[in-house]
């Protein structure tokens, strides 16, 4: 099939690139391997994207997806297995086998919370295990929280929390925090409670999160702590595997790009949390998403 515009993820930053690039007259497909919305669909409330004071991270989706549709992208729903950037033709080979050919492509493939590990850690997620304390660190307000990590990331997340709770702790699997020292003078200002060499094991609750057990690397003890939160702070991993090598990523594997969304390759745009940046939000991604779709219309004519 031949597009103008293929978008590779349906998330926020792919659903927007869709809108702005449907109504600038191009045929566009978005490509999806899962479902449409991305990570947004597991966060119970967002309270922080502009005109919803309060609404489900589905309901936001779906809100979304429907817009993008009747602007006329058109949704696929399979895995982007392969792409060959090497010439004006793109050409995307999906996971189902077949080949989509366009001019001008939008990576928007997101990122992924790197996870604990736990069993029974995903039945937690959003009813008191988040990986993001931007979005859900108010919901916190008077509450019991740990945050696991041991890097900047995680001890500014300890100490934004810190704001909100009433107790917080900080888990960390070894005894040095990798962290600079003006996030570890926060954390010795505060009233955090750090614990070192240690790492959740298990964590309790029926519906919701009740607490965790804690064991020490060092001597295998362990402890529990009764929480209402567990805010996992270890880092994400960008969903950049699909593409070909010759797209440039950082060490981290995010996508190099601009606030243009331009890439190292002409025609190859790039657009919400997979590119490189501070402030991986909904309200980030769509605004990518806009300016992918615009520079991909410029390209284009
Ligand atoms: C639990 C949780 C709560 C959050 N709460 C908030 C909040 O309250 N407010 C806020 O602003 N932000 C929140 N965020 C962050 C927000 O969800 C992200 O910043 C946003 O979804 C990024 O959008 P995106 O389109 O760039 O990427 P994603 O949402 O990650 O979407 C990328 C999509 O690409 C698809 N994809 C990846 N690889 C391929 C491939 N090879 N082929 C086909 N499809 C592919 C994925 O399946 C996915 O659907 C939350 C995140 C989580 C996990």
């Amino acid at each position: 099939m031949n597009y103008d515009v293929v978008i590779i993820g349906g998330g926020p930053s792919g659903l927007t690139a869709g809108i702005y690039a449907s109504r600038a007259g191009l045929s566009v497909a978005i490509v999806e391997m899962r479902f449409a919305g991305g990570q947004i669909t597991s966060a119970e409330n967002v309270e922080n994207y502009p005109s919803f004071n309060q609404i489900s991270g589905v309901d936001l989706a779906m809100k979304m997806l429907e817009q993008a549709e009747s602007c006329g992208a058109v949704m696929i729903y399979d895995k982007v297995a392969a792409t060959d950037f090497s010439n004006d033709d793109k050409v995307i080979t999906l996971a189902s086998g077949s080949k989509l050919n366009c001019r001008a492509v939008i990576l928007a493939m997101g990122a992924e919370a790197r996870k604990i590990g736990l069993d029974n850690e995903d039945k937690f997620i959003g009813r008191g295990v988040s990986y993001c304390a931007l979005c859900d660190g108010a919901l916190y307000k008077g509450k019991r929280v740990i945050v696991v990590g041991g890097g900047n990331t995680a001890i500014g997340d300890a100490v934004y929390i810190n704001k909100f709770a009433s107790k917080v702790y900080l888990v960390h699997r070894r005894e040095e925090f990798r962290a600079t020292k003006v996030e570890l003078d926060r954390l010795h200002n505060s009233t955090i409670e750090v614990i070192t060499d240690s790492v959740i094991s298990v964590i309790h609750g029926d519906k919701m999160v009740e607490g965790v057990s804690i064991k020490n690397v060092k001597n295998d003890e362990i402890k529990k702590i009764d929480l209402d939160g567990i805010f996992v702070a270890i880092g994400q991993v960008p969903q950049s595997q699909d593409i070909g090598k010759d797209v440039l990523r950082d060490k981290s594997g995010y996508v190099v790009g601009s606030e243009d969304c331009t890439t190292n390759i002409s025609g190859v745009f790039v657009a919400g949390d997979v590119r490189t940046k501070h402030v991986r939000q909904v309200v980030t991604a769509t605004s990518d998403g806009a300016v992918a779709a615009e520079m991909a219309v410029l390209h284009l004519s």
